[in-house]
């Protein structure tokens, strides 16, 4: 039946759900730090409480329209509204373009709803709530079950994942003297053994650290101190290596010969 629908309209289709399911992920965002129930009650302007309707929470537009200000006390909303909207609907159509309509597909946009939740959190409040995490590892047993992976990976990839985190927030103690990973970032990369083949692991690492960089700069940039929330970047780049596994192989080179630069050999 999907078929019948030209291609370009189901992209379209695709992004639109993107941009209302973003809205729900700021939502979200918002609510559970505060502990608020994920779904409950209806949205309400954060800075005067007034309920909001559904002409303000069209995604990305009303935002535009209301040149991100809440319509009855005028407070900011700021871009990370929109961004994050415009963020998981580009993240839905790439899922449909590699997998389109399948179980796979629904599992990926699943996940990208919480990467992009975990985002938001993390960029706001420096944490990765136990909760999201575990919901995710959920899903990544879930994708595991789906594209067959073999048993063993279901013990090895999250101990070697969380084996690794740890070691890596270890060393950055002993060498910054203060906590440069923090536990929520160390427990999210047992979802990435979840997800991701070990010989993966490289790019996926690679991949984060040029993304983490890239967050630290704009926090730099933004004047937002030292520490920035590295669980954005880990999230991102475990998107990537799921959605386009073929990165790695077309990277490995790559990715090999410039660790050897750095390192010096
Ligand atoms: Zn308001």
């Amino acid at each position: 039946m999907v078929d019948l629908i030209n291609i370009e309209i189901q992209f379209f289709i695709v992004f639109l759900f993107g941009l209302v399911f973003g809205s729900f992920a700021t939502a979200v965002a918002y609510r559970v730090p505060l502990d608020i129930g994920w779904v409950s009650g209806r949205s309400k302007c954060p800075s005067c409480e007034h309920s909001l309707g559904l002409l303000d929470l069209f995604p990305v537009l009303s935002w535009l329209l209301l040149r991100g200000k809440c319509r009855y006390c005028k407070a900011s909303f700021g871009v990370g509204y929109p961004a994050a909207e415009l963020l998981l609907a580009v993240m839905f159509v790439l899922v449909y373009w590699q997998f389109s309509f399948s179980l796979l597909s629904a599992i990926l946009m699943f996940l990208a709803l919480l990467i992009v939740i975990m985002t938001i959190i993390d960029f706001e409040h420096y944490i990765i709530p136990n909760m999201l995490n575990l919901l995710m590892f959920l899903v990544g047993g879930l994708y595991c079950v789906i594209i067959d992976t073999e048993g063993l990976h279901f013990v090895l990839g999250p101990i070697v994942g969380l084996s690794i985190g740890y070691s890596l927030r270890t060393l950055m103690w002993v060498w910054k003297g203060k906590e440069g990973l923090g536990m929520g970032d160390v427990k999210f990369l047992a979802v990435v053994g979840m997800f991701l083949p070990l010989e993966i692991f490289p790019t996926f690492f690679f991949l984060s650290g040029m993304l983490g960089i890239a967050i630290a700069l704009l926090w730099k940039a933004m004047g937002k101190g030292e520490r920035f929330p590295f669980g954005p970047a880990l999230g991102m780049a475990m998107f990537v290596c799921v959605t386009f596994p073929a990165v790695h192989y077309k990277w490995q080179g790559f990715v090999a010969s410039v660790t050897l630069n750095i390192i010096g050999v």
